[in-house]
């Protein structure tokens, strides 16, 4: 370890980024070669025969990768839009909606329902363990007069790699007879961490384009049950772009204006890989991935665990050694790992040091996270060498930046792949 904090000023700006950039946020994700290429396409009439087919074929892929025979919207437009276009056609204003609020992404979309004038309940917990359905459950049972409308559930949290148990959530919601919709932003799940959505009766599923399937980020999707759509039809509050209903009636469905067409010619190609590949399979790698990259930092951490919960405005105690941010086992995030660094090192400068002198892009810490922690993102276009890539120039970057550590996190990976292999 050096003896004295390197001089980040002097270091050059990835002086001879020879190589892949190496780019392990969790979102957007790598785009794969024939992805680009798919893209790279001469202009196609939106309104032809040839387009319809294309569009028809995405409709159906996506329809199969959420696992539902109800209804899908895709948009232009990114995640956030698809956060707003589920808010207002699913709500009227001033009715309430329960927020699982516990995490910089879940944090956010609440405030957007606050800013759409919804009045938002906000169900706070540790950030390193999310939600306890048991406290799902007992707002939901307290609410006899059924005012809450809508629970609205970030099912893999970016910020902290926790996931929430959707099919949880929902038999929460069944116990007392609730009626409430059931949200789901899996924007970073959807196509890599399992979401059958009839099969879990979520009503509203929203996802994104650049991070499981792998493509350019500006299209966003909705999963949409029988039971939202019908609600969106009674709701009060006005609607222009994003109105379901004017959407809808046409087949597979109207775009209002220009349809993004090399969008959908990207998409028609990520589809295509990822059943290639095929969906079970892409599921159990992410599973590999993401429990290979833990193991990396058990070894990095020493196994050390502290019971220091995190909020909002910050730590309750002491980080003594790097950590996963996760501390609940049933809840690791396959696609997303946060790492804590002990108290006084800078997660910031150690991402700088990956990005400068090695080209490797660690995701930042989000919230109150910032500076404090790091994350690898380990969901879309991977394979283990990459993966070994990252963990290796990870472990690195650790050592040039000082932040105590113990050596063998690569070892630990590679074990962890070749158990699972
Ligand atoms: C990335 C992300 C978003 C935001 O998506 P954008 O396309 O950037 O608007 C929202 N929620 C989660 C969980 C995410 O990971």
């Amino acid at each position: 370890m050096p003896a004295t904090k390197p001089n980040l000023l002097n270091t050059p700006a990835r002086a001879a980024p020879r190589g892949r950039h190496f780019f392990f946020g969790p979102g957007p994700t790598n785009i794969p070669d024939s992805v680009l290429s798919a893209l790279h396409h001469t202009t196609m009439d939106f309104n032809s025969a040839e387009f319809a087919v294309i569009h028809n074929r995405v409709h159906a892929g996506i329809m199969r990768l959420l696992r539902t025979e109800q209804n899908l919207l895709l948009y232009s437009g990114n995640g956030h839009a698809a956060w707003e276009a589920a808010l207002v056609n699913c709500f009227s204003p001033g009715e309430t909606v329960l927020v699982l609020d516990c995490g910089h992404f879940a944090s956010n979309w609440a405030d957007m329902a606050f800013d759409l004038g919804l009045n938002v309940e906000r169900l706070k917990a540790d950030w390193r363990t999310g939600v306890p359905v048991a406290a799902v459950e007992a707002r939901l049972a307290a609410d006899k007069q059924g005012e809450i409308k809508g629970v609205m559930v970030v099912h893999n949290e970016t910020a902290t790699g926790v996931v929430h148990p959707l099919a949880e959530m929902r038999r929460a919601l069944d116990k007392s007879d609730h009626k409430a919709l059931l949200l789901a932003d899996a924007i970073s799940s959807f196509g890599s961490i399992d979401l059958p959505m009839d099969a879990w009766g979520i009503d509203v599923v929203v996802a994104g384009s650049q991070k499981g399937l792998m493509m350019v980020t500006g299209m966003s999707l909705t999963g949409i049950s029988a039971k939202a759509l019908a609600r969106s039809t009674t709701v009060t509050t006005p609607r222009g772009y994003w109105n379901w209903q004017q959407m809808m009636g046409v087949k597979p469905q109207r775009f209002p204006g220009t349809s993004p067409v090399h969008l959908f010619f990207g998409l028609h190609e990520s589809v295509r890989l990822i059943e290639a590949e095929g969906f079970d399979a892409v599921l159990a790698r992410h599973h590999r991935f993401g429990a290979a990259t833990r193991a990396a930092v058990l070894a990095w951490g020493g196994g050390v665990t502290s019971a220091v919960s995190v909020g909002p405005s910050g730590f309750s105690g002491k980080i003594t050694a790097l950590q996963t941010m996760c501390t609940n086992p049933s809840r690791l995030s396959n696609t997303v790992t946060t790492i804590l660094l002990p108290d006084g090192h800078d997660a910031n400068a150690l991402r700088t040091i990956a990005d400068q002198r090695y080209n490797l892009a660690l995701g930042s810490g989000l919230g109150p996270l910032n500076g404090r922690a790091f994350r690898i993102g380990h969901l879309g276009d991977l394979n283990e060498p990459m993966l070994l890539g990252a963990i290796a120039t990870t472990e690195m970057a650790l050592a040039d930046a000082g932040v105590p550590h113990t050596a063998g996190g690569v070892q630990a990976a590679i074990a962890s792949l070749r158990e699972q292999a």
